[in-house]
């Protein structure tokens, strides 16, 4: 029959109307002309659902600006079904008065145990297995798996969605349960997947006060529901203990149980991995510290052989280099000093005693540094490349070499004179006394006997 409410068309899928059927339209109407929150009650068997959906339907059909969508929620899944059949009567009227069906699709959305069809996921009794084998063969890093390795398992009708079910909408009218499970077999689509999409788009949706009450599913579920929707809480006196469900958790003794071996199982992990990272930390620390250690051995090795006589103070750095270069410097020079000045002495001796010594000897050898007086210690001292003791050992060598020319030289000449006078008594050639000493004994002898 059509009706008439408020001044609203409003087809009504039975023959005869109760009075309280038609006056629970009446308040429902004047609550969506107000926008606002309609709290409706009347007996169980008088026909709510079919008022309710009547109402509603026909309201979204003439007011499309005002109301664009229906959520109703139900409790259990045998009440969302009579739903669906109401409002499946409902939209078969429709399509019998006015030759087709109106322009709604009304969709159920439940969980995957009521939609899958997957030959074997499906035969799962429990909710949550039957989650767990679709999460199993639909996720995503399972989905990578498989296209390296075909032989990884996933679902053929989830892949089938995904490549063509998100780019069709259901046609109109009104789906059940049995519905989509027929329209996703037929298509190689699942119906759990094809109904999750489809509630976005479809302007009626039926499903369990779960999916808009609890926080966990509706931020999944009906994030993108529109506002201007008309939502139904079928008996709306069970919401407390929906809420109370939705937000509570139940904790059994296996939970217990399972979770302490879990955490179990979580330290001994934790601790293998510390004990592995503390032995690798130790042995990298040991390492650097080796490491730091034989640096340092090798640049107090490299010191001591580029520099073998530097002291201990500069090794530990109590005073620098440099100022030890500069005191070694001062001390070389005085006694580079002190050397010269006794060879001035000997050759002055000599000079005095021989002066018929040649001008080489008296004026020193050209390019001997040392003889001429030059106090400047050789830059290869200088700078490290050959040591002090090197060079004394260098300067000592040279200096005895020249005087054993001088001597060779002296005893030379002195032969040359003894052989021109082969009187020269044994203490001169023996060495005993110079011969200039004999000369100027035998000059005052012979004075004396001239004097006599
Ligand atoms: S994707 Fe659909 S058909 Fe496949 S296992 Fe999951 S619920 Fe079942």
């Amino acid at each position: 029959m059509k009706l008439t409410v408020d001044g609203l068309l409003v087809y009504f899928p039975y023959d005869y109307i109760y009075p309280e059927q038609y006056a629970y339209m009446l308040e429902l109407k004047r609550a969506l002309d107000a926008k606002g929150h309609g709290l409706l009650e009347m007996p169980s068997g008088t026909g709510k659902t079919i008022s309710l959906l009547s109402l509603i339907v026909a309201y979204m059909i003439q007011n499309p600006h005002h109301v664009r969508k229906l959520i109703y929620c139900s409790r259990t899944v045998p009440e969302i079904e009579k739903v669906l059949e109401e409002l499946k009567n409902l939209i078969n009227y429709y399509e019998q008065h006015q030759g087709e069906k109106p322009s709604l699709v009304g969709v159920v959305l439940s969980s995957r145990k009521n939609l899958c069809i997957h030959p074997e996921v499906s035969r799962e009794r429990e909710g949550k297995l039957v989650d767990g084998r679709c999460h199993s063969l639909t996720a995503s890093y399972i989905r990578e798996k498989h296209e390296r390795n075909p032989e990884v398992p996933i679902c053929q009708f989830y892949e089938g969605f995904s490549r063509e079910g998100k780019e069709s909408m259901l046609p109109y009218g009104v789906y059940t349960m049995d519905d989509l499970k027929q329209y996703g077999a037929d298509r190689n689509w699942c119906p759990y997947f094809l109904s999750r999409f489809a509630i976005i788009h479809a302007e009626i949706v039926v499903y369990s006060y779960h999916y808009l009450l609890d926080p966990k599913i509706a931020e999944v579920v009906s994030k993108e529901l529109q506002k201007e929707a008309v939502v139904v809480f079928d008996e709306a006196h069970n919401i407390d203990n929906v809420c109370i469900d939705s937000l509570s958790v139940k904790i059994t003794r296996r939970t217990i149980d399972k979770s302490i071996n879990a955490l179990s199982s979580l330290e001994k992990t934790v601790a293998q991995i510390r004990e592995e990272d503390a032995a690798r930390l130790t042995a990298e620390y040991e390492q650097m510290v080796e490491g730091l250690r034989e640096a340092q051995v090798a640049r107090e090795t490299d010191m001591i052989l580029g520099n073998p006589i530097l002291p201990d103070e500069v090794l530990n750095g109590k005073i620098s280099l440099t100022h030890h270069q500069a005191r070694l410097t001062a001390e070389c020079k005085q006694m580079v000093e002190g050397l010269r000045e006794a060879q001035v002495a000997r050759e002055t001796d000599m000079i005095l005693g021989n002066p018929i010594l040649p001008d080489e000897v008296l004026n020193g050898r050209p390019g001997d540094r040392h003889d001429t007086g030059n106090p400047i210690l050789p830059d290869e001292v200088l700078n490290g490349k050959i040591s002090l003791t090197h060079h004394q050992a260098r300067l000592t060598a040279e200096c005895k070499q020249m005087v054993e020319g001088l001597r060779e030289a002296q005893v030379a000449r002195e032969t040359d004179m003894i052989l021109g006078n082969p009187i020269l008594p044994d203490e001169v050639l023996n060495g005993k006394i110079s011969l200039t000493h004999h000369q100027a004994r035998l000059t005052a002898e012979c004075k004396q006997m001239v004097e006599d």
